[in-house]
Parts: structure tokens; C-alpha cells; sequence
């Protein structure tokens, strides 16, 4: 930004020099049409002529000056372009594990229910945190935490498609925007991503140390037209919650959440 507003500054000087030539030429140009409309003898009008060739050159010099620095900041402003892509396309993604981060997650969020709302396609939402996972970090160290999230990550993001929106939404949670898929889909979805985590058995790869395996748990809501983006996260928190609650390694959804509160209550709602 301090190179562009250099480059503008630069611009300006070079804008306010040529029309300042400018003037002084047209100025001139008046004065010589003046001369000529008199009657003016040969030596005069020699005169003239080269002193008119002079401020042409002059005014020339100064045209091709200001292209010149238009040409220069307009490879400054294609420049400046591709860094300003560059930033934008970091700024949605988490530094650490690559996938769409908090902030992309709730542009992502916000346009899908918009689409949901407007096409009346089904919309879900999985949140999924890994289970005892400070445990796991006080066991192998902050680092070897940092390879799991990403193993994690990429174990979401390889068992989603097209339009579908993996994010992590913090710590050592992630979430996944299910856009026209229905409940069963989201099901199917998350208890893919849930056998892929348990079935991985983690190796530090400097060390060989086996580390065991890691779990998920999974809360699934499904989008109602008089949802918003918080009270949708709200419910899919609840499911997950209630995963925690029942034991870990699991996939809970709204429904799932109903048959719990029967069986324990012994109580069917009408
Ligand atoms: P639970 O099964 O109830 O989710 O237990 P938990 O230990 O996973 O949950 P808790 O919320 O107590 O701890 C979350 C831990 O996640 C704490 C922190 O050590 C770890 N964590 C969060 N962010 C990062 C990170 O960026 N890197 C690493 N390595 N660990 C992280
Ligand atoms: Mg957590
Ligand atoms: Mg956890």
C-alpha cells in the first residue's frame, strides 16, 4: 500500500506538471495566433516558428513522461492486484490445518441459508470435536497435536463434495455445511468421517512411536426455515453435547436426541 500510494503520488505530480505544460502551450499558441493575425515580417515569424517548435518539443516531453508513469503504475496496480487475491484467499482459510476457517464458515453459512430458504433444499449441519483431545496433547506434545488436526482436516475434507463446506471452527472443533442434502445424507456423511478417524492408527512419523487412535464426536442439525446461522449451530451443539454425554465416538442428531430423552424419561412427546 505505501508502494501504491508512492506510485499515485507520483501520478499526480506528473498529471499537475503536464497540464501546467499544457496551459503554458495553449497559452502559447493563442499568443502566436495573435502574432500571425498582425502582420508580422519574416525575422519575426522565424522567431515564432522556433519558439513554438521548442515548447512542441516541450510539451512532448512531458506527455511521454506521464505515459510512462502510466505505464509503470499500471503494472503496480496488476501487482498490487494479485497480492490483494493472494490476501483475500488466506484470509478464509486456517493457517494451520488449510481448510476454510471460522470466517469463511460463516459467509458459507449465511449463503446457504439464504439458498435453502429461497430453493426450500434441505440443509445440514455437522460440528464435530475430537474426543479427550487435551489429553492426547499432554500425552505427545502441542506439535503432534498440530499433525493430528491436520490429519483430521483432511480425513473432512476428503469425505465431502462439491458444494459441501468444511471449516474448522476452533480448537480442536470442525464443522461441515451440507448444502441439499437431507438428514440421512448428512448421516451417511458424518459416520464416513467418524469410522475414517477411529480407523487410523496415528505414527509419529520422526520417531515411529505409535500413538494410537483418535475419536470424533458428531452433532447433526437439520436447517428449518425459521432457523438462523446461531440458532442451527445451537442445535447441532446440543447433538454434539450429547454425544459427549453418551459415551464419545459417536454421531447424534436431533432425532437421535428425541429416542434418548424417550427411553430415559419413558415418556413419547405427541
Ligand atoms: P472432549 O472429549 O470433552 O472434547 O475433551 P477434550 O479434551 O477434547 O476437550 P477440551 O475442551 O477439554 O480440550 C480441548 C483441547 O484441544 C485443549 C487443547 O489442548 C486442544 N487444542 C485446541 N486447539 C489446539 C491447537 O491448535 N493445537 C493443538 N495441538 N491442540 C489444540
Ligand atoms: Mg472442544
Ligand atoms: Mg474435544
Amino acid at each position: 500500500s505505501e508502494r501504491m500510494q508512492a506510485r499515485i503520488e507520483a501520478v499526480h505530480l506528473a498529471i499537475d506538471h503536464a497540464m501546467t505544460t499544457a496551459n503554458a502551450y495553449s497559452g502559447s499558441l493563442q499568443s502566436a495566433q495573435g502574432d500571425l493575425e498582425r502582420e508580422i515580417g519574416p525575422e519575426a515569424l522565424g522567431v515564432l516558428a522556433a519558439r513554438l517548435l521548442a515548447e512542441t518539443r516541450r510539451m512532448q516531453d512531458t506527455n511521454r513522461m506521464l505515459e510512462q508513469k502510466l505505464e509503470a503504475s499500471r503494472e503496480d496496480i496488476s501487482a498490487l492486484q494479485r497480492d490483494l487475491d493472494d490476501v483475500r484467499r488466506e484470509s478464509l482459510l486456517d493457517p494451520l490445518t488449510k481448510i476454510a476457517n471460522r470466517k469463511s464458515f460463516d459467509e458459507g453459512l449465511r449463503s446457504a441459508i439464504a439458498e435453502a430458504r429461497q430453493t426450500s433444499n434441505p440443509l445440514c449441519l455437522i460440528l464435530m470435536d475430537i474426543d479427550h483431545f487435551k489429553s492426547f496433547n499432554d500425552t505427545y506434545g502441542h506439535q503432534t497435536g498440530d499433525q493430528v488436526l491436520r490429519l483430521v482436516a483432511m480425513t473432512i475434507k476428503s469425505n465431502i463434495k462439491g458444494r459441501d463446506l468444511a471449516a474448522r471452527y476452533g480448537g480442536e472443533e470442525f464443522v461441515a455445511i451440507l448444502p441439499n442434502t437431507d438428514l440421512k445424507g448428512a448421516m451417511i456423511v458424518a459416520e464416513n468421517v467418524r469410522q475414517a478417524i477411529h480407523g487410523k492408527e496415528l505414527l509419529k512419523r520422526s520417531t515411529n512411536e505409535k500413538l494410537g487412535r483418535i475419536t470424533a464426536s458428531f452433532g447433526i442439525a437439520v436447517f428449518h426455515p425459521a432457523d438462523t446461522a446461531g440458532s442451527l449451530i445451537e442445535r447441532a451443539d446440543r447433538c454434539l453435547y450429547a454425544a459427549k454425554h453418551a459415551g464419545r465416538n459417536r454421531v447424534l442428531t436431533e432425532e437421535s436426541l428425541a429416542e434418548i430423552s424417550e427411553t430415559q424419561t419413558g415418556v413419547t412427546a405427541a
